[in-house]
């Protein structure tokens, strides 16, 4: 039997087109022998991928699993979420974040309903068509649910092109994507026995499991040694070059929770920009003390009793921050306001229990730490 030293000199040898073959069978028979076991793996219908890439688009895979198996719980196939409501969806995705994922899922839901007879086409070409699949995904669910020859680029495929290659330009280039697109895609057709969804799982799973991000890489059990640049100057942690990271934005709020003994004031947010269409407690820009806190309070229309300090809490976006602070307000006379019996206009606050914020009504995790002071009262 060779060993490994042996095996790298041999594929150093070897020139395109069989380098190709022993490129992308070194990487698919590292896969069979150490693939993640996920739910979404064991029946990979186009649904399934689907659903499952975009849950893990900004998410972890461990934190995917449970809303996976409780979407597909409610939402069993394109036909039940293309007929589900906004509220059950989103009530669904509570917590994930980028709720624009879970909108756009339900949009293509009815997309594929109305246009393609139920079915997803079977093309990236064509997925692309439908709302919220871009080339990523288009390509992760033509490639693994069709088989199509097609490589899924994301963060994982671009660091480990990059150290392959010793690629000097930033990741976050277009320039280079394209050429990783470019340079996985001449492996996989190289090898006409290839399993193109398990090439792109196996890369995933690689840049998770071995060639691992702000890290150092295990290289000494990677399959791809012996064809990786990087290692071979013996610098990978000089690659992927990233780019300069802007500051974020901070912005100050304070958060109310305005209450009687069994309901808190509520307020949805606008159905476009940052957590569109999502559930929240009323609140104002800025750090206020308790004195312009109640002013605040008294012109939304209530009549604040009794008011109480509580934590502050941060919440990270992308290219924001929310740093908070927040009060308790008990409050008299909110027969004024929209509840149970009267549904409330755009933006207008209203009034809703314990059980529904828990159960209906998605409040985003930035808003955990006042929803968890509910919650534990
Ligand atoms: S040899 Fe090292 S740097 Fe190169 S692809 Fe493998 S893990 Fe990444």
């Amino acid at each position: 039997m060779m060993n490994r030293r042996g095996e790298d000199r041999e594929n150093n040898q070897k020139t395109g087109e069989d380098r190709g073959k022993a490129f992308s069978e070194s990487l698919l028979s590292w896969y069979d022998a150490h693939r993640r076991i996920l739910p979404w793996r064991e029946d990979p219908s186009p649904y399934h991928v689907w659903l499952s890439e975009i849950m893990l688009q900004q998410t972890r895979v461990e934190a995917v699993k449970a809303y996976y198996a409780r979407f597909l719980a409610q939402f069993p196939d394109i036909a039940s979420l293309a007929g589900a409501a906004e509220d059950q969806y989103m009530k669904l995705w509570e917590g994930l974040g980028y709720y624009s994922r879970v909108r756009n899922l339900h949009r293509g839901a009815v997309m594929v309903m109305e246009q393609y007879g139920g079915k997803m086409p079977d093309s990236a070409a064509e997925l692309k068509k439908i709302p919220g699949i871009g080339e990523y995904t288009a390509a992760a669910v033509a490639s693994i649910a069709f088989g199509e020859c097609v490589p899924a680029v994301d963060g994982n495929l671009l660091r480990i092109f990059a150290r392959l290659t010793c690629c000097p330009q930033g990741i976050n280039e277009t320039a280079v994507k394209k050429a990783a697109q470019g340079f996985f895609h001449e492996k996989m057709v190289q090898d006409e026995s290839v399993r193109p969804g398990d090439f792109n799982q196996a890369l995933m799973d690689l840049g998770t499991a071995v060639c691992l991000p702000n890290a150092v890489p295990l290289c000494e059990v990677c399959p791809l040694r012996s064809f990786c640049e990087a290692f071979a100057a013996g610098n990978p942690r000089d690659y992927p070059v990233m780019p300069e990271k802007k500051a974020r934005k901070v912005e100050q709020l304070t958060v109310f929770l305005i209450r009687d003994a069994e309901r808190i004031a509520l307020k949805k947010r606008p159905a476009r920009g940052l957590l569109a269409g999502l559930y929240e407690y009323p609140h104002e820009p800025g750090h206020l003390d308790q004195k312009e806190a109640l002013e605040a309070v008294r012109k939304m229309g209530f009549s604040p009793l009794r008011i109480h300090a509580l934590p502050e809490a941060k919440h990270i976006f992308t290219h924001k921050e929310w740093h908070m602070t927040g009060y308790e307000i008990l409050a008299d006379e909110l027969e004024s306001f929209p509840g149970p019996d009267r549904p409330a206009g755009p933006g207008e606050i209203f009034l809703a229990s314990i059980r529904e914020i828990r159960d209906v009504y998605a409040v985003p995790t930035a808003f955990s730490a006042y929803t968890a002071a509910l919650l534990t009262r």
